[in-house]
């Protein structure tokens, strides 16, 4: 088991043991929650992406990897590559957004990390509708705690107003 906490900010802020970064597939940083997490942290984000990209190749939609957080306050980044909406069927979209939730806490319970910040990933330029990505943020997140006690507190930090809203309405 483990809660959830809902959080209006900027996610570089976050004291948390990992915060999650929208990135891309190429990892070589991006707009969005991705810029700002690269330009708080500093280059040693971006050298420990350069190295997985070298080992591992891009990083498919649905997958997460985890680097150091340089200069952020927070222990860890890890970067998940969510779906752009309209690539797949709404239902595929769905499935991949909820592994990109899934494979980062996972992630994190593998690096025993205990707390873990979310952007809302795929909703800025990606274009998944804000409030079926909130649906299926929240029912993945609730899931995964559910099954383990590894993390004990999932963190959702909206950015926009229309997000904070959606996931006030949703966590109820
Ligand atoms: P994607 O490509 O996955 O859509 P974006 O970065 O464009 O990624 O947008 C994802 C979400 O991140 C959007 O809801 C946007 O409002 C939010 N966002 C942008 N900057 C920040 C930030 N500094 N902290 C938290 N969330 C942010």
């Amino acid at each position: 088991m483990g809660t959830i906490r809902l959080i209006k900010g900027d996610i570089t802020k976050e004291r948390a043991d990992a915060i999650v970064n929208a990135a891309n597939s190429s990892l070589m940083g991006g707009g969005g929650v991705d810029g700002a997490i690269h330009r708080a942290g500093g280059p040693a984000i971006l050298e420990e992406c350069r190295t997985i990209r070298r080992e591992c190749g891009e990083c498919p939609s649905g997958q997460a990897v985890i680097t150091t957080a340089g200069n952020l306050p927070a222990l860890k980044v890890i970067h998940t590559v969510g779906p752009v909406w309209g690539r797949q069927t709404p239902d595929e979209s769905d499935e991949l957004l909820a592994a990109c939730y899934r494979n980062s806490l996972a992630l994190a319970a593998s690096y025993g990390l205990k707390s873990v910040a979310f952007p809302n990933i795929s909703t800025g330029v990606y274009h998944f509708p804000k409030e079926r990505a909130a649906a299926v943020a929240i029912g993945a997140v609730r899931a995964f705690l559910a099954g383990q006690d590894e993390v004990e507190e999932v963190r959702f930090v909206c950015f926009d107003d229309e997000n904070y809203q959606l996931y006030k309405m949703l966590l109820g």
